[in-house]
């Protein structure tokens, strides 16, 4: 019944926030939550991307009887739904409340399914509860993960260990094949070179062939988690001698043309130096270019002396790089190799998601439905009318709006229009090119 989609299934005593973290991985920003239980819910299952893979996410939440059905019994039905047919299992716990007999009930069902399961803990809403959390290690499912998914901490790590455990077998959807050219940019020094070695060096990268060492560029192709990927190398231009303005002019070219060539890029920042207007400028390229980037703060191995913490970076580079927001961040060394399968992993994701396309008719009432909202500036009494929208393309996500007259839309109408269509198109990691024809003149 589920194609070859992986289905992802929540359970979870009542009131632990199944329904808050359904909404929070269906990326819908603004989920409405209220505060009275089994109110939040108005959906039970829907397909989404998580990572880099589709899947369907059920939140069993849904399917549990009324309130005056008794709590065991609503618990076992679902619990039993999912073992049932889930491929890949999110146990639901409650930190606050921390473990329950209901929650060890469900423990002992789970760990009898044999199937991958994920311990969670939410309302982890701060450090302290975070820590507390380790008390669900005794339901015997392992290391709990701590969330919040109110206030969304925590669920990037949650996705990530998500993707670890659904079931590899299944072919993705539409050409999952297809080849990932991704590139590696920075500034000199940020480590690019470093990363690429440890890129090809992760156990999970399978190189196939050996690259050339003699040419100043190197791609090198491998697998990655069944994904084909072509690193794109521009670490050859690294400083052979000492005509260093003469070296960062030459990489800066580099740097483009390997924008130029690849689907996503790896902009490589230094925790050290964060971010500075060389970075803003490559991030700009990058952007405009409509690639897919992944913002890769390198050289975290450092972030104690400094005193740095990875909300204020991500603070930081949001406030520099401002119409960077699509752009995932993340954070590793790669002098000691940590963090770099989070960076394949969100680059697989944009990669995926840039690959999807959008039915006629939810373009068509994502775009009805962003005009309404927002009217568009008239002038000299004409105003904007769309007559028709069309995906032209993936990779970019490229979109034609057959309109009336392709001058009254103004840059600010574009992002507005981009943004409001990433968000109901769910499009969250990658911006979306749009066209604007206008009628043939006569
Ligand atoms: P469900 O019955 O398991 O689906 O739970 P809901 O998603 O309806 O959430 C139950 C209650 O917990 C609601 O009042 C939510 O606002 C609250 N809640 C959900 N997630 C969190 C969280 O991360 N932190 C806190 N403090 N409250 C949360
Ligand atoms: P590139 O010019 O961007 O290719 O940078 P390199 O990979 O040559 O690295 C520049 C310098 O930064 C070298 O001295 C590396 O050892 C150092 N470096 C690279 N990655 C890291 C890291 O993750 N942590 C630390 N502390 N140093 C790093």
């Amino acid at each position: 019944m589920t194609g070859s989609k992986p289905l992802v299934a929540i359970v979870g005593r009542p009131n632990v926030g199944k329904s808050t973290l359904f909404n929070r991985l269906a990326g819908r920003r603004a989920a409405v939550v209220s505060d009275v239980p089994g109110t939040t819910r108005d959906r039970v299952s829907l397909e989404t991307v998580l990572g880099h893979r589709q899947v369907i996410l059920v939140d069993t939440g849904g399917l549990e009887g009324g309130p005056d059905m008794p709590l065991a019994a609503q618990v076992t039905a679902q619990v039993e739904v999912a073992i049932q047919e889930a491929d890949v299992i999110i146990f639901l716990t409650d930190a606050l409340e921390g473990v329950t007999p209901a929650d060890e009930d469900i423990a002992q069902r789970l760990r009898r399914a044999g199937k991958p399961i994920l311990l969670v803990a939410n309302k982890a809403d701060n450090d302290q509860r975070a820590q507390g959390a380790a008390e669900f290690y005794r339901l015997g499912l392992g290391d709990p993960l701590a969330v919040s998914a109110y206030h969304a901490r925590g669920v990037d790590e949650l996705e990530a260990a998500l993707l670890a455990i659904i079931p590899e077998g299944a072919p993705e959807s539409n050409g999952a094949q297809d080849r990932l050219a991704l590139a590696i940019i920075g500034r000199v020094n940020v480590g690019k070179s470093s990363l690429l070695n440890a890129i090809l060096g992760h156990d999970r990268a399978i190189v196939s062939e050996t690259p050339g060492t003699t040419r100043d560029a190197i791609d090198t192709p491998f697998a990655y988690k069944g994904q084909e990927v072509l690193l794109i190398d521009t670490a050859g231009i690294r400083r052979p001698g000492k005509i260093a303005r003469g070296i960062e002019k030459y990489a800066v070219l580099r740097a483009l043309q390997a924008i130029d060539r690849s689907d996503v890029v790896l902009l490589v920042l230094d925790a050290t130096e964060l971010p500075t207007a060389q970075d803003a400028h490559l991030a700009g390229r990058v952007a405009n270019a409509f690639k897919g980037m992944v913002l890769v703060v390198n050289k975290w191995d450092l972030a104690p002396t400094l005193g740095m913490d990875q909300p204020r970076a991500v603070q930081a580079l949001r406030q520099q790089l401002k119409f960077m927001a699509y752009a995932p961040v993340r954070f590793a060394s790669a002098l000691r190799g940590t963090g770099i399968e989070e960076v394949l992993d969100a680059a697989l994701m944009v990669h995926q998601e840039r690959r999807k396309s959008v039915s006629r008719e939810q373009l068509a009432s994502a775009v009805m439905d962003a005009l309404a909202e927002n009217p568009p500036p008239s002038r000299a009494g004409r105003s904007l009318r769309v007559t028709r929208t069309v995906q032209e393309g993936v990779s970019p996500p490229t979109f034609t709006l057959h309109v009336n007259d392709p001058t009254l839309v103004h840059f600010s109408y574009y992002r507005y229009l981009e943004n409001r269509l990433r968000e109901s198109l769910g499009f969250r990691w990658n911006r979306l090119k749009l066209v604007f024809q206008g009628r043939k003149v006569a």
